[in-house]
């Protein structure tokens, strides 16, 4: 079970407002990781397939996606396909995905299907980390990944309203920790499109900073127009240009991620 595997480490990367950089991290971090070593699998949990897409990975090749796992159609390891990122492979999603809410209807495990797919994953130690990245809304389907998670991974972007509805979001990880996950853990929150001429920015990461202290990553995303151009070409940022501020910056925050995870880990070996 991924709550109780030590060597694989489920993140879910969750913010119910749309356009706040999920996405983009899922694929970046995903390949930041794979650059360092590690073994990614990156589930594309919402139905518009953004993550798939980005990744480059067609329609033509989504034979078997998220849906038919969730529906208990196929084991996950049908809706596996490799990426162009040596060690990153997806599962990928396509808009039957919007279904799984009322067709799951009132079933007693609806909130447990990822969990129960994921558990194969941490005794075939194929993967060391497992990645999800989560639709705007807290629906059935982020309730699943935030049950089968380890651990929430935060992207807030730098704009006015950034702070609204994190309380929401922070409510939806306590609950979820209170009645299907207690071990649920909030891995970080990343700042992202942070715009140094804009005074704005500055001033979001200092509320942000002084509400949630160190749960905020040092690193910060920069604003970066390689890092938006990249999936149109269907690549990661971190291979359609290296060396942009943004892929960089990912890279930082692979570290940071890896680093939090190590110390978690050498405490639950502790306390055992
Ligand atoms: P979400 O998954 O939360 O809806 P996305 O990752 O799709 O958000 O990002 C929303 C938009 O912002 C996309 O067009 C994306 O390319 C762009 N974007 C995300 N991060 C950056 C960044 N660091 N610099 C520039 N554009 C970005
Ligand atoms: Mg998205």
């Amino acid at each position: 079970m991924p709550a109780t595997d030590r060597s694989l480490r489920v993140l879910v990367v969750a913010n119910q407002k749309g356009g706040v950089g999920k996405t983009t991290t899922a694929i970046n971090l995903g390949t930041a990781l794979a650059a360092v070593g590690e073994r990614v699998l990156l589930i594309d949990s919402d139905p518009q397939g953004n993550a798939s897409t980005g990744l480059g990975v067609g329609r033509a090749q989504r034979r078997h996606t998220l849906y038919d796992v969730l529906m208990g159609e196929k084991p996950l390891a049908d809706a596996v396909v490799r990426t162009t990122v040596p060690g990153l492979d997806l599962t990928p999603s396509d808009p039957d995905l919007s279904g799984v809410e009322l067709e799951l209807g009132r079933e007693a495990r609806r909130s447990f299907k990822l969990r129960d797919a994921l558990a194969p994953l941490g005794a075939s130690g194929a993967y060391s980390y497992v990645l999800i990245d989560c639709p705007p809304s807290l629906n059935l389907l982020t309730v699943n990944a935030m049950a089968a998670a380890d651990a929430v991974l935060v992207p807030l972007q730098c704009e006015f309203f950034a702070l609204e509805g994190l309380t929401q979001l922070m409510r939806t990880i306590d609950l979820v920790r209170g009645s299907l996950n207690p071990g649920l853990e909030l891995q970080g929150i990343v700042l992202t499109m942070f715009d140094r001429r804009n005074s704005l920015s500055g001033q979001v990461e200092g509320d942000v900073r002084a509400h949630f202290g160190d749960t905020v990553y040092q690193t910060v995303i920069p604003r970066n127009v390689r890092v938006s151009e990249a999936p149109s070409f269907g690549k990661p940022a971190l291979v359609y240009d290296l060396k942009c501020a943004g892929s960089q910056a990912y890279l930082k925050l692979a570290r940071e991620v890896v680093l939090r995870e190590r110390r978690r880990r050498a405490k639950q070996l502790e306390a055992t």
